[in-house]
């Protein structure tokens, strides 16, 4: 069985963003993907393991609606893009466990990539990836935004 990468990153074993959380609620965690080729590109992940959204609490979802509202204004506020995507597919190897994508379609993000095209953004290598810095940067500047 893989291991699941997101359990193994919620936990500190093996973290994904080299940002810090940007948001860590009671039942979910907000974090930047990486590597990935859109700076911005955020993660909304369940702090527990399952892989059905109809497993979901009531709480759980209600905690992630509140979630949302703050962090696309926030995503409103610092990065000013035209418009955000958010999708759930939970389906990638290792990647099975509940997380949305938050995409926002800022100044950089490319139209060629629109809609599901846009996970482009995420077959970048390491070395293709916005960099560890500017991710940093960013996460603590919306962990700051999302706090007002
Ligand atoms: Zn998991």
């Amino acid at each position: 069985m893989t291991k699941c990468l997101s359990c193994l990153s919620n936990t500190g074993e093996r973290r994904i963003s080299p940002g810090e959380q940007i948001y860590n609620g009671s039942y979910w965690v907000v974090e930047h993907a990486y590597p990935t080729g859109l700076l911005g590109w955020l993660v909304i992940v369940l702090k527990r393991h399952t892989e059905a959204l109809h497993d979901l609490t009531k709480e759980e979802w209600s905690e992630f609606a509140e979630i949302n509202y703050s962090i696309m204004k926030c995503i409103k506020k610092v990065l000013k893009p035209k418009k955000e995507y958010l999708c759930c597919f939970s389906e990638g190897k290792g990647f099975k466990h509940i997380h949305f994508h938050i995409i926002p379609k800022t100044r950089a993000f490319d139209e060629i990539y629109s809609s599901s095209r846009s996970f482009m953004y995420l077959k970048v290598s390491e070395r293709n990836s916005i960099s560890k810095e500017k991710i940093v940067q960013l996460c603590s500047k919306l962990k700051l935004e999302i706090k007002k």
